[in-house]
């Protein structure tokens, strides 16, 4: 009996997985669908060789949650893949860019191995920031060298609330790249020297702008590591929290938008549409309602560009049909979309939800 084999047994073939994954909504033939990838699992194991849709489909997957989340005899789907990806690494089996990634993580501190000392280049001289200070604001990589209107907007809201938090001068990839593809003793390691280093300069509150960062360091490093000696919090919750007791009061805007949900914070899609709600927004739900990946993280945009563009392509698409703008609250959504539509030459209105509250809070010189 090998890991995981028992639940892997107990799928009832219904299916559901497959509608839900975007690397098969995509593709024809339903050859990368969820149930088959899992299904791989006993041939990992056993070393044997994969046909190349196989070796394929463990690596077509975001790791988004949407077939976790709708699988009903609970078969954790993307902790199988975890696993089949970490057996792969091990066996010498895993693609090279994957490698290429993952070592870039650990010895350049972000997944495209930039310079980093342009890491802070998005600070302006108008934001406030203390040199020392219990609450840290951290960017994360595609911010930092992506999105910083991200960072900008979200340190002036909270410069306006009267917080002034200091920057972690020594801020490292939170490394979902590394945990993704099952590299968890180098996530463990990076994740010890990352904790300790924040804990080193007092800081009781870490606010991040990244869904992903702030599922890693919430959630991931207590399991890689140890409980935090800080708290971790998503930039969304404070800015509801701040136009909840009137800290911020933001206008009125008169746009309709789609909301392109963020995987990693998927549970609680209430808190964006709470804020936007605060400044008028009328919404209309992407794809019904129905959570559909990006198409970018885990690995999927760089081994796979032409699917990896075809599922951003579905956000794009839909939003089209009824708003004037896609809004989203995760930096690599808006890197990946927004590099997608630049190749196709296709107009995007995109903007992350941090921007439009500062431009509702401060008028257009909020951005
Ligand atoms: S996590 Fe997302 S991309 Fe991966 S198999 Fe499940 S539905 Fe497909
Ligand atoms: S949703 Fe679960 S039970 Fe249904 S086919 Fe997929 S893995 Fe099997």
């Amino acid at each position: 009996m090998y890991r995981f084999q028992e639940k892997i047994d107990s799928c009832i073939d219904c299916k559901k997985c497959w509608e839900v994954c975007p690397a098969n909504m995509v593709t024809e033939g339903n050859l990368f669908t969820p149930q088959r990838k899992i299904g791989s699992l006993a041939k990992i194991v056993a070393g044997e060789e994969l046909t190349q849709d196989e070796m394929d489909n463990i690596y077509l997957s975001t790791r988004c949650g949407a077939c976790d989340d709708v699988c009903p005899v609970d078969i954790p789907i993307t902790d199988i893949i975890q696993y089949e990806r970490e057996l792969l690494a091990q066996q010498g089996r895993e693609p090279a860019k994957t490698t290429a990634i993952s070592k870039n993580i650990l010895e350049h501190n972000s997944p495209g191995a930039m310079d980093p000392s342009k890491r802070f280049d998005w600070v302006t001289h108008d934001l406030e920031i203390a040199e020392e200070s219990e609450i840290a604001y951290m960017a994360g990589c595609w911010v930092a060298y992506s999105q910083p209107d991200i960072a900008r907007s979200t340190i002036r809201l909270l410069n306006h609330a009267g917080i002034k938090p200091m920057l972690l001068k020594e801020e490292k990839c939170c490394g979902l790249f590394l945990i993704d593809n099952g590299h968890l003793e180098e996530a463990a390691e990076h994740a010890k020297k990352f904790v300790d280093y924040i804990e080193s300069l007092g800081v009781k509150k870490v606010i991040a702008s990244c869904p992903g960062c702030y599922l890693v360091l919430s959630r991931e490093y207590p399991d890689l590591y140890r409980e935090l000696n800080f708290e971790v919090e998503h930039s969304l919750n404070i800015f509801k929290a701040m136009i909840n007791d009137g800290t911020l009061k933001p206008e009125k805007l008169d746009y309709t938008v789609s909301v392109r949900d963020a995987c990693p914070v998927r549970k609680s899609k209430d808190v964006p549409r709470d804020i936007l709600s605060s400044m008028g927004v009328e919404i209309k739900e992407l794809f019904d309602g129905k959570q559909v990946c990006c198409g970018g993280p885990a690995g999927l945009k760089p081994n796979f560009p032409g699917i990896s563009s075809d599922i951003a392509m579905l956000s794009v698409n839909d939003y089209k049909e009824n708003a004037d703008m896609l809004v989203s609250y995760c930096p690599f959504c808006m890197h990946h979309i927004g590099g997608v539509c630049n190749s196709k030459d296709e107009d995007l209105d995109m903007k992350d939800i941090s921007v439009l509250l500062a431009e509702s809070v401060f008028g257009s010189m909020g951005e």
